[in-house]
């Protein structure tokens, strides 16, 4: 289970910075990660606006829209999207705190996976803080189903994923993945996993306005039974280990890795937030757990 196996928080060394268009606008933005005090959070802050309250802080609440990404909103009205990939490296890496500059409305697509966000991440350092590492255990089954999509939350002793997803082109198909979400299995078959889309869908995204930044460079592009990126797959079963990456970052917008285990079928950011929604509507369901930390082996 992610970070270690001290089960403190944790925040970043130093600033670190990148920068990329977002998929929607094609907007070139800006990003800097910084650390924050233990008990912060993950922090959002729009650097672009300055005439109102400009920080967005990561909760359940503050997703709006998940309909194509997860998109986040604070009192005043701000609004950031596409979070989903870099809220899934910090929970992989074990990230409690940080404060995210952004100077638009959209974070960097990038290549479309996470791997960027990790290197990132490895650049700015990872410091230990001394609260201990809440996580949020699960007591009772939860689940969240809209028309053949659902997902689930049980009990479980870690961090457990699995994923099904089921496309009639046969690119795709029938694929699932089931795994321990911790950082060695995120890094080697979670975070290069690119996000994915139908050519027919891009050509109504971008009559719809969005899409702008969308490219063969940060989205793997489906046209009936081919891919349309001329170097293929990264790996094997990338689509379904994307959306297992969008997954882990839509529950951390919970602000603690979950003690349970996970199961998605089919299901997007709007199943998935309506899945951590159910979850805060039932405090019987779920309760915050901080574990020991564990004494390292010897000999
Ligand atoms: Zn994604």
């Amino acid at each position: 289970m992610p970070p270690s196996l001290d089960h403190l928080e944790r925040t970043v060394v130093a600033p670190a910075i990148i920068a990329g268009v977002g998929v929607h606008t094609g907007q070139r933005v800006r990003l800097s990660v910084r650390p924050a005090s233990s008990g912060s959070g993950i922090t959002f802050v729009r650097s672009d606006i300055t005439d109102r309250d400009n920080r967005i802080p990561v909760s359940g609440e503050a997703v709006i829209d998940a309909r194509l990404n997860t998109m986040i909103e604070n009192a005043a009205g701000v609004r950031l999207s596409t979070i989903e990939h870099l809220m899934a490296a910090f929970c992989a890496l074990g990230v409690s705190n940080a404060v995210v500059e952004v100077d638009g409305p959209e974070l960097p697509i990038l290549d479309g996976s996470a791997l960027p966000f990790v290197q990132l991440l490895d650049r700015a350092g990872f410091r230990r803080q001394e609260a201990p590492l809440r996580y949020i255990e699960i007591l009772q089954p939860i689940r969240v189903v809209d028309g053949d999509k659902s997902a689930a939350l049980l009990p479980c002793d870690r961090y457990e994923m699995r994923f099904e997803i089921d496309f009639p082109t046969p690119v795709i198909g029938n694929q699932v993945v089931d795994f321990v979400v911790d950082e060695a299995t995120f890094r080697s078959e979670i975070m290069a996993a690119r996000t994915f889309g139908f050519a027919h869908e891009v050509e109504e995204l971008r009559r719809a306005g969005l899409a702008r930044g969308g490219s063969l460079e940060n989205a793997v592009v489906i046209d009936g039974d081919h891919i349309l990126n001329p170097e293929g797959l990264r790996m094997e079963r990338e689509f379904v280990r994307h959306k297992a990456l969008d997954a882990i970052g839509d529950l951390y917008v919970l602000g603690a890795p979950i003690l349970g285990r996970y199961e998605g079928v089919r299901a997007g950011h709007a199943v998935n937030n309506k899945l951590v929604r159910a979850l805060l509507a039932q405090p019987n369901a779920w309760r915050e757990t901080i574990l020991a930390p564990q004494l390292a082996q010897v000999g």
